[in-house]
């Protein structure tokens, strides 16, 4: 197991404390504040919570990013944050976790309600839940972890 922080006493992974300097130089904003990033950064909450986004599980991230000098960590980007869409979407406690380009240097978060069928084990949405191939009512990985 990889912990993200120190609060299980295991050395911080170099991937968390690069995912973390990328934040903190790019998106710090407090959305309790009222400078323009924590606005930003509170209107993004506040039209998650219109759209209905109560629980986390209901939510998918969508991280949009391009440094000063052009480069991304979205895919096919130089950058990297040391984790997969997948792999935060499990940090972050959401259903899914999007990176992709942005159009203007800095990093902006968008939350939004998903609309993929809810696992009824983990309460994630999944997009593959019903489809060909995938199971009938859980998402993919609870059917992988129960083996069904
Ligand atoms: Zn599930």
């Amino acid at each position: 197991m990889i912990y993200a922080d120190n609060a299980a006493t295991t050395q911080m992974s170099g991937a968390a404390i690069n995912a973390m300097t990328a934040c903190m130089r790019d998106t710090w904003g407090n959305p309790s504040s009222l400078y323009g990033l924590g606005q930003r950064a509170k209107e993004a909450l506040e039209d998650a919570r219109e759209q209905g986004v109560k629980k986390n599980q209901d939510a998918e991230v969508v991280i949009s990013h391009l440094s000063a000098n052009g480069d991304t960590f979205a895919a096919g980007g130089k950058m990297t944050l040391g984790f997969s869409e997948e792999e935060l979407a499990s940090l972050f406690i959401v259903s899914k976790v999007t990176l992709q380009k942005a159009e203007a240097p800095g990093m902006e978060v968008s939350v939004l309600l998903s609309d993929a069928p809810k696992c009824p084990r983990c309460w994630n949405h999944d997009e593959g839940i019903g489809t060909p191939g995938c199971h009938a009512e859980l998402c993919g990985r609870c059917a992988k972890v129960l083996g069904v």
